[in-house]
C-alpha cells in the first residue's frame, strides 16, 4: 500500500499462492472466504455456513485437510480439496536455545525467507512475528536492516506463523466440539462432531509483532493478519496480548490505534536528533517531537495499557545519564502513559556498535526509576541460536564494511 505522505519504499509483487492453483484459505477473512466459495460456485447461503465451519477448524482447531472437517458432508470435503487448500509455511529449520528460545526459519511459496521466535517464560509464552522479509529501514544496530531484498508478508503468512507455533507447540485444542455439532443438513456427516472439545492450558500467550520487518510499512496485511488472530471464533488472543512494534512511521500510527488497537511499542533508542537520525535513520523523515505527538494521541493508551519505548544500550553513543534525563523529561513533557524497555544490544556479525556495560545498563535504569517511570532491562534471550532482538535475518553472511555501507545509502535514498 502507499503510505500517505511519502513515497513507500517497498515495491513488492503480489504474493504467490501456495496451493498452486488452489486457494489458501488462510489469511482470509471469513467473509472473503465465503467470496471464494460462492466463485467456485457454491450458492452464496450455503457458502455462509461453510464459510463459518471452516474458519472455525482453521482457527479454532488448527485442521489443515478438508477431510477432518467432520460437520462437513462427506461428499463435499473432496469438492473442497481439489479447490482450495489450509497451507503452512515451509519449515527450512528449528532451532532450540539453551534458554528454552525456539526460533523457525521459513519459507514462502515463492522460496523467500524470514524467521519467527517463540519465547517461553514461567507466565507467558511470547511468538515474536515477522511482517516482512526483511526490512526497508536500515537501523544501524540491527541485522535484519542489513538485508537488501524485501517483501511484504502476506495476511495468511503472518497468521501463518501464528497456526505453525500451535502446531509445534501442540496447542491444538483436543476432544471435539462441543456445541458445534454435526451439519443440520447432512445425514451423512460424522456424528462425533459434538461434545468432548476441551481447550488446554496454553503456552503461547502473546504476540509481538517485533520479528523481521516494519509492520507500518505494511498496514493492511499486519492489520488482516492480526484481525484473524483476535477473533473470538478462532486464535481468539486478546488485543492486550498483542504488541505491534514500529520504528516511527508517523502517519500510520493513529491508524493503528483506531483500527487494529493492539498496545504499542514505538523504537525510540534515542533521545537526540544527531543520535537518532544515525542509528533509527527513519528519524530523518519523522523526528522525535512528531513521533512523541503521534504517541501522545495514540488512540487507547492509558495508564493502564501504557506505550512501551523500546531503548537499545549501545556504549558511548545513546547510554548517558543525560540521555536518561532527557528521556524522562520527554516522557514527562508529552505527557506520555510509558514505560521504557532496556534491550542490552545483541551483537550480530559485522555490527558497528557494542553493548553497554551492565553497570551502565543498570545506573541508566535506576535514574529512569527514579523519576517513577518503569525501566526494566530485558533479559536477552536465545543469543546463542541468533534469535535474539535485532539479531534475525534469513541469510547468515558476514558483509563487508562497505558493503553495509552501500546498503545503507541504497535504502536511505530510497526513502527520500
Ligand atoms: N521494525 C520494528 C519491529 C522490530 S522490533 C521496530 O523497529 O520497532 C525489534 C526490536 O529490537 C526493535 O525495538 C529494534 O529496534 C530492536 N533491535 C534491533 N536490533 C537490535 C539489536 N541488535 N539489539 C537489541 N535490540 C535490537
Ligand atoms: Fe527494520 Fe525494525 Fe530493524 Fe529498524 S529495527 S531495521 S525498523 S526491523
Amino acid at each position: 500500500m502507499q503510505i500517505p505522505g511519502h513515497i513507500d519504499p517497498v515495491t513488492t509483487g503480489t504474493v504467490p499462492l501456495r496451493g498452486g492453483n488452489r486457494i489458501d484459505l488462510v489469511g482470509l477473512s471469513r467473509d472473503a472466504i465465503g467470496g471464494v466459495l460462492v466463485e467456485a460456485g457454491m450458492d452464496a447461503k450455503a457458502a455462509k455456513l461453510r464459510a463459518k465451519q471452516i474458519w472455525h477448524w482453521i482457527y479454532h482447531r488448527g485442521v489443515t485437510d478438508f477431510e477432518a472437517m467432520t460437520d462437513i458432508a462427506k461428499a463435499m470435503r473432496p469438492w473442497l480439496t481439489d479447490r482450495f487448500v489450509i497451507g503452512r509455511p515451509t519449515v527450512r529449520e528449528a532451532q532450540v536455545s539453551s534458554d528454552g528460545t525456539r526460533k523457525w526459519l521459513l519459507a514462502a511459496a515463492d522460496g523467500q525467507e524470514y524467521e519467527m521466535v517463540f519465547i517461553p517464560d514461567a507466565d507467558r509464552g511470547t511468538l515474536c512475528v515477522s511482517s516482512q522479509v526483511g526490512c526497508t529501514l536500515n537501523c544501524r544496530f540491527c541485522h535484519t536492516g542489513t538485508m537488501r531484498l524485501v517483501r511484504n508478508l502476506g495476511a495468511g503468512e503472518i497468521v501463518g506463523q501464528v497456526l505453525l507455533a500451535r502446531d509445534a507447540l501442540g496447542e491444538w485444542p483436543k476432544g471435539t466440539m462441543a456445541g458445534f455439532g454435526a451439519d443440520p443438513e447432512d445425514d451423512d456427516a460424522d456424528d462425533d462432531a459434538a461434545g468432548h472439545y476441551t481447550a488446554d492450558g496454553r503456552m503461547l500467550t502473546n504476540i509481538v509483532m517485533m520479528g523481521m520487518g516494519e509492520p507500518l510499512y505494511n498496514f493492511d496485511e499486519v492489520k488482516g493478519a492480526l484481525k484473524i488472530v483476535m477473533d473470538g471464533d478462532g486464535l481468539a488472543l486478546s488485543k492486550r496480548r498483542i504488541t505491534l512494534s514500529t520504528s516511527g512511521v508517523v502517519p500510520m500510527m493513529a491508524r493503528a490505534g483506531e483500527e487494529i488497537g493492539v498496545n504499542l511499542a514505538v523504537s525510540l533508542h534515542a533521545v537526540t536528533k544527531e543520535i537518532r537520525d544515525e542509528i533509527v535513520p527513519l528519524n530523518r523523515k519523522y523526528g522525535i517531537e512528531e513521533l512523541l505527538q503521534a504517541c501522545a494521541d495514540y488512540p487507547g493508551a492509558n495508564n493502564a495499557r501504557r506505550i512501551t519505548f523500546e531503548y537499545v544500550m549501545l556504549k558511548d553513543k545513546n547510554d548517558r545519564d543525560e540521555d536518561a534525563r532527557e528521556l524522562v523529561r520527554l516522557i514527562k513533557h508529552y505527557n506520555l502513559p510509558a514505560k521504557v524497555n532496556l534491550i542490552p544490544f545483541n551483537p550480530w556479525p559485522g555490527a558497528p556498535y557494542e553493548c553497554s556495560t551492565p553497570e551502565r545498563v543498570r545506573a541508566f535504569s535506576n535514574l529512569i526509576f527514579k523519576a517513577g517511570i518503569s525501566a526494566p532491562i530485558r533479559t536477552p534471550r536465545g543469543r546463542d541460536i541468533m534469535a535474539a532482538c535485532g539479531q534475525l535475518k534469513s541469510a547468515a553472511t558476514k558483509p563487508t564494511r562497505a558493503e553495509l555501507d552501500r546498503i545503507a545509502e541504497e535504502k536511505q535514498a530510497a526513502l527520500g
